[in-house]
């Protein structure tokens, strides 16, 4: 059987939780259903951190559970869960699915082993089976508020480890998205990746190139924009699956010179941690436009060493840059088209005589390629005059800003 926490033995509290997540395993229980709060919510109030969204585990059905809540819809062909909508915050209330293994629904695979559909009810004991690490897999019992563990996460979670359920290879070979996942989870709360969970995470990599780029997408926004992108970085380097999402930008990166290149990424990827962490907003298109600057602007300086114009050789950059990457990590369009603003405005920011100054802040994107600007600076990119300049144009008041363009005539 599995190990039982009591509410007197662990530190999960309610008044820690969400409310609305409280409503909504409360309504379940007074209706005779089980109903657990699980995943990352459990995980992160054990390690005293604040859960970004919180999760529902219950023997409930989908149909059941959608009309025991108003503000509810059903979510998904494949598996049917539910989303119960509560202003802004989502709670998503999924019924016990068993394994793809141990469940008597038809599974299919693909030659890579991945699973492609796996729509089986099972029980919670399944369900604690069929998730991807033990820390993620320890359930809040509203009915007792004890925590239920069948896979080890209670310990896991005191030692720190980030460890596999079950044959590690062949879980990373069903859904090659979890090598992400663990790199995440190791970067952002400190986990240390168990020894035998880790072993594949090289070789399998790999198999990453068959997941589909939007849901790659998903899970780049989450390396890079949890506050822990630097740590997410270095740690997809070091399991060699950086080259894999970013193929261009890894090549452009071994061909480093001076140390700027690698320079600025980590400098974007620090300013975007602290933004992070400081509550400030951070869009995935500043993130892109600093993961895929150092390809652009090495191929912009060789298309001018050519003898291209400079705004024609950004063009046709960010083209061939941008088309490139989508195939392996999608990019929304709306993203994609301001990453290249951003990229577009660095050299009018050399531009700094007459009205000109007043017309790039008129520009939507003009905050934001003042950070990149900053940031290139910073990386000893350009002079750190031209970026200076900037701070101080936007501080001053209107007679300093006129001076402060006429000196560039
Ligand atoms: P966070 O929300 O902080 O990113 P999380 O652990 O809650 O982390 P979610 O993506 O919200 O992650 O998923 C919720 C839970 O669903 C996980 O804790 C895990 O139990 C299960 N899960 C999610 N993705 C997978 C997967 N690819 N394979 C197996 N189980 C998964
Ligand atoms: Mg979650």
């Amino acid at each position: 059987g599995p190990r039982i926490i009591p509410r007197e033995e662990h530190p999960v509290s309610r008044s820690a939780m969400s409310a609305n997540v409280l409503k909504v395993l409360t309504r379940l229980h007074n209706h005779g259903y089980a109903a657990y709060m699980v995943g990352g919510g459990v995980r992160d109030l054990l390690l005293g951190r604040e859960p970004k969204d919180f999760d529902v585990a219950t023997d409930a059905t989908p149909d059941e559970v959608n009309s025991l809540f108003r503000n509810s819809r059903l979510i998904g062909r494949r598996f049917k869960i539910v989303h119960v909508h509560f202003g802004p915050e989502i709670i998503e209330v999924a019924t016990f699915r068993a394994a793809a293994e141990n469940g008597d629904g038809e599974v299919e695979r693909s030659e890579d082993g991945m699973v492609l559909r796996d729509n089986v009810y099972g029980t919670l004991e399944e369900d604690a089976w069929r998730r991807d690490f033990s820390v993620n897999a320890l359930y809040y019992n509203i009915a007792d508020h004890s925590i239920v563990d069948y896979c080890g996460g209670w310990e896991d979670v005191q030692a720190g480890l980030l460890r596999m359920i079950g044959d590690p290879a062949e879980r990373f070979r069903e859904d090659p998205v979890r090598v992400l996942r663990a790199v995440r989870f190791a970067a952002k709360h400190g986990f240390r990746i168990e020894r035998e969970t880790e072993a594949p995470m090289r070789e399998l990599g790999d198999l990453l190139n068959g997941v589909p780029p939007a849901r790659l997408f998903e899970e780049v926004n989450k390396l890079f924009l949890s506050g822990a992108a630097v740590q997410s970085y270095e740690l997809l380097r070091y399991y060699d699956v950086f080259r894999i999402l970013f193929p261009i930008t890894e090549e452009a990166l071994q061909r480093e010179e001076e140390g700027f290149p690698l320079l600025f990424l980590i400098r974007a990827l620090e300013n975007t941690d602290r933004r992070v962490n400081e509550g400030r907003p951070v869009t995935p298109a500043f993130l892109i436009a600093a993961l895929l600057w150092e390809p652009v602007r090495q191929h912009v300086a060789s298309a001018r060493k050519a003898g291209e114009n400079p705004g024609r050789a950004l063009q046709v950059a960010a083209e061939q840059v941008v088309s490139g990457q989508v195939k392996h990590v999608a990019i929304p369009r709306r993203f994609s088209t301001a990453a290249r603003e951003i990229w577009s405005l660095q050299d009018r920011f050399h531009q700094r005589a007459g009205k000109r100054p007043w017309k790039l802040m008129e520009h939507p994107r003009f905050r934001a390629a003042y950070d990149f600007l900053v940031l290139r600076a910073a990386a000893g990119e350009i002079d750190p005059e031209v970026s200076d300049w900037w701070t101080r144009f936007q501080d001053a008041d209107e007679g300093e800003r006129e001076r402060m363009a006429a000196q560039q005539q």
